[in-house]
């Protein structure tokens, strides 16, 4: 099925064995010990996804196997392969060596200082060498070659870049190409699959109109991937977009909780929120939805390990420099959160995101509730062992205090399966 379990595979960072972890954002594997570093470097660094525990998107493994294959990690350790670094000392880690502070220190240089990265000439206006590379990339994106534009992209080539003459982005030509694993790498390093050219059209658009089904249809995932996600970590399934279904918005059983005034002084708050601070808090929530994941599956794959977990353990979220300290601040309170109270943020803001992209929540509810009937009916669950009650997900309305909660439902599930692996 998958090229993957080959042994000659390598940690990128050690060469330790087997490695079962993959940066998508860096195209490589690897290994368990390397992982945690990367983890407290946060998802700005490096996003990391279990190859065997984490339910991946096919193409999206691909691309990262492509990479990982192709020599991706070269991209990342350019100047140590020069001869002349062996003189400097510089040198990769082992895998024998210690993770604190050898690996660690390593792995900073690597990823966060990017010290070993092939450097352009200094020009004295930045922004024209992030022009040029954004049209190099533009025009790479094409053809097959995932690494040129992974080196591209690593040299500060934009994914989101417009063209100034041809009128459109990356994401448009490789749509048009059918090039499915570089629309991946742009889609990890930030492309809108809803970006309109200049005559309006959306990569999305093009993959249909050039007959790339699967193409178009993981565009249109890509392009809802925020809120499907934390659908999925409530309920355990996505919307069906495909039959038009754009949102699951689960619903807490004991809506007592709900209605207090504090959940619902926090709901105004939220609506009361600009589109920009929305998107800032939603995207710190799947940050936090994404760390809280990550750590149910390091938890469950560390069992037999000697590792410390102390010592490995990403508590709350790391700081992004690039954020403020307020918004640091938040993203780190996001921890303290007790399941119970994550799941009511996660729900208000699957509702509110529903509402700011189709307007009043009420008016097409109805017809959203039986599509999303209907694919429970079609699609049985995979608990069998409390289904007494059906697994409703409906829209969150205060109408209807007795739907089964599919969240508490969720952090069940999780904890179960935490003792099954
Ligand atoms: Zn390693």
């Amino acid at each position: 099925m998958s090229k993957r379990l080959r042994s000659s595979e390598v940690c990128a960072d050690c060469s330790g064995p087997d490695p079962s972890w993959a940066s998508v954002n860096r195209g490589i594997l690897i290994c368990d010990e390397c992982c945690s570093v990367h983890r407290s470097l946060g998802r700005h660094i490096s996003q990391v996804r279990h190859l065997k525990h984490t339910p991946w998107p096919p193409t999206l493994l691909q691309m990262v196997e492509t990479l990982y294959n192709n020599g991706a990690n070269s991209i990342w350790e350019h100047s140590l392969l020069d001869p002349a670094s062996i003189m400097s000392g510089r040198r990769k880690a082992n895998p024998q060596d210690k993770v604190h502070p050898n690996k660690a220190e390593f792995i900073r240089a690597k990823y966060q200082m990017l010290a070993f990265v092939h450097r352009l000439p200094c020009r004295d206006d930045d922004s024209v060498t992030a022009k040029d590379l954004s049209k190099q990339l533009h025009s790479s994106v094409r053809t097959g070659n995932l690494e040129t534009c992974l080196r591209l992209l690593s040299l500060g080539a934009q994914a989101n870049f417009f063209h100034p003459e041809k009128g459109n982005t990356p994401l448009h030509v490789a749509a048009k190409a059918g090039q499915i694993l570089q629309a991946e790498l742009l889609a990890v390093y930030g492309a809108d699959p809803g970006t309109q050219d200049s005559s309006g059209k959306t990569p999305i658009d093009y993959a249909r109109q050039g007959g790339h089904r699967e193409l178009a249809e993981r565009l249109v995932e890509v392009q809802y991937e925020l809120t499907d996600r934390l659908a999925f970590y409530l309920c355990g399934r996505r919307p069906d977009h495909q039959n038009g279904q754009h949102f699951i918005i689960p619903q807490m059983a004991d809506s007592s909780l709900d209605l207090s005034e504090l959940a619902k002084a926090a709901k105004k708050k939220l609506q009361s929120l600009s589109n920009h601070l929305f998107e800032e808090l939603a995207m710190d929530v799947y940050d936090e939805v994404d760390r809280r994941e990550t750590d149910a599956v390091w938890l469950a794959t560390q069992n037999h390990s000697t590792l410390v977990t102390e010592t490995t353990a990403v508590p709350f979220l790391p700081v992004n420099p690039e954020y403020s300290s307020t918004r640091n601040q938040g993203r780190q309170k996001l921890a303290r959160f007790n399941a119970h109270e994550f799941a009511t943020l996660v729900i208000d803001i699957l509702s509110d995101a529903k509402r700011r992209q189709q307007g009043n929540p009420s008016s097409g509810s109805k017809d959203n509730v039986e599509l999303i009937l209907k694919a429970v009916g079609s699609q049985p669950s995979v608990e069998s062992q409390d289904n007494d009650q059906p697994d409703y997900d409906s829209v969150a309305s205060d109408e209807d205090p007795d739907l089964e909660t599919t969240a508490s439902k969720a952090s069940r599930q999780k904890s179960l399966g935490k003792d099954a692996h």
